[in-house]
């Protein structure tokens, strides 16, 4: 389909395989944006198979990507009252073009502040299903910047995280001695026209698909081997909505390709890796990835309603950094109320007391938990034990209900559909 290789899907119920296997679009999860659907013992004829490719050739963005970096070469020689973007097809115009667009809502005297900076200057694509576009609040896109250069890492492969890219290129052009660089990889097309081929790659994480071919490919994996590998770590911000599968499968097909031509030295090293993810798929990446651990750290959304940055309860986000790197490494800010727990070795929230039976601090939420020993474990400060149930849950709970697990994070109590994930 016009997203790259399809997946294949089974469906289950109550964790059985149920009927046929079926391919379908690996970045759209909605048939509405993409209709590609086709059974895995399916014949296809070759006059479909020559529509397909008709059809995903029509799908292709209208300029290319080495076209838009010419573009834009033109477009920063064109005297500010003649820099031009069009709201409407979100693009940047050239004079010859406003014609074409003079009905449309246009941004006039677009500075090269703004330019330096299109995740501001583009809308964020919020379809939730597809694109899921959240961006950082400064105050997490900084602490994560403070936190790479403290670590010494010079190269950033931004997967997913344009606005993290920007604020390293935007460094990079402006303070002499910022050494970082970074390249980001997004399924956002709109972002080729501020950055050359080898700040950006048009890239599918749900299936490892590089849009721009070969070269594309070869651009990233130069950019992870420089310096034989080293001083390189990779940040991810999926969209929620996504199959960690999927995700797992690119993020270790990028791991190998990092691991690939690194010649002597670390050789049982993992690429170290920053996975931004909600607390309740922890369980699902540790499956993927069991050297990683989850931080307390809370990160912040600009458009996101419900996961901005608050004190108390429903408030907080549930977005989290999932790390291969050494939990004690990752200093969490202390005027934010984060402390370090000298058993545990790691930072964690204020809330987050150590639990001496579990020893461990086991707060997922921020919040205070407490030890239920009929459970064994902590669990959240709204449950209590239910003996009918034989464990821990809200007062309102319905006792034994059958609880077919959520598809989407594999937790009960909610459909798909209900996800706190995608919402
Ligand atoms: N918080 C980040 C943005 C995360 S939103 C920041 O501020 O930089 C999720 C990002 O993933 C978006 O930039 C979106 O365009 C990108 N994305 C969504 N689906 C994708 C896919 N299939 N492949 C690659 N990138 C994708
Ligand atoms: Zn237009
Ligand atoms: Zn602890
Ligand atoms: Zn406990
Ligand atoms: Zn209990």
């Amino acid at each position: 389909c016009p997203s790259g290789p399809a997946l294949l899907f089974v469906k289950t119920s109550q964790g059985r395989e149920e009927g046929r296997r079926f391919y379908a679009c690996s970045a759209c999860r909605d048939r509405k944006d993409c209709k590609f659907f086709q059974w895995e013992d399916e014949k296809v004829s070759e006059t479909r198979r020559a529509a397909r490719e008709e059809y995903n050739r029509n799908h292709q963005p209208f300029f290319t990507h080495s076209q838009n970096v010419e573009r834009y070469k033109n477009f920063l020689l064109l005297p500010l009252s003649k820099r031009r973007f069009c709201q409407e097809c979100q693009q940047l115009l050239l004079p010859a073009e406003w014609e074409k667009h003079s009905d449309h809502q246009c941004l006039c005297d677009v500075s090269t502040a703004q330019l330096k900076s299109p995740s501001h200057l583009l809308y964020p694509l919020e379809n939730k299903k597809t694109n899921a576009q959240y961006l950082f609040a400064d105050r997490s896109c900084q602490f994560l910047l403070d936190l790479i250069i403290g670590l010494g890492f010079r190269r950033v492969l931004s997967v997913g995280t344009p606005r993290l890219h920007e604020i390293i290129q935007s460094k990079a052009s402006q303070e002499e001695d910022f050494r970082v660089r970074s390249l980001l990889l997004d399924i956002d097309f709109r972002y080729s026209q501020f950055y050359t081929e080898d700040e950006f790659c048009h890239y599918n994480m749900f299936n490892h698909y590089f849009f721009g071919g070969e070269a594309a490919r070869e651009t990233c994996r130069k950019f992870l081997c420089q310096d034989n590998g080293e001083r390189v770590i990779m940040v991810t911000d999926p969209p929620f909505g996504g199959l960690v599968e999927a995700l797992a499968s690119s993020f270790k097909k990028l791991m190998a390709m990092w691991k690939e031509t690194e010649k002597e030295g670390h050789n049982n090293h993992e690429m170290p890796m920053f996975w931004i993810f909600p607390y309740f798929f922890e369980s699902r990446i540790l499956e993927f990835f069991p050297s990683f651990s989850m931080m307390d750290y809370q990160v912040d959304y600009d458009n996101h309603a419900l996961y901005k940055h608050g004190k108390t309860g429903r408030r907080q986000s549930p977005v989290r950094i999932f790390t291969n790197l050494t939990p004690s490494m990752i200093v969490l800010p202390v005027e934010e109320g984060y402390r370090f727990c000298a058993v545990c070795q790691r930072y964690v929230s204020s809330g987050n007391q150590h639990c001496e039976i579990c020893n461990s601090c086991t707060s997922k939420d921020g919040r205070q938990w407490k030890h239920c020993v009929l459970c064994k474990k902590c669990v959240k400060p709204s449950w209590s034990h239910c003996s009918t149930c034989n464990r821990c849950a809200l007062q309102s709970h319905a006792c034994q209900k059958p609880e077919a697990g959520c598809f989407l994070c594999g937790r009960a109590g909610h459909k798909r559909s209900a996800c706190p994930g995608l919402s």
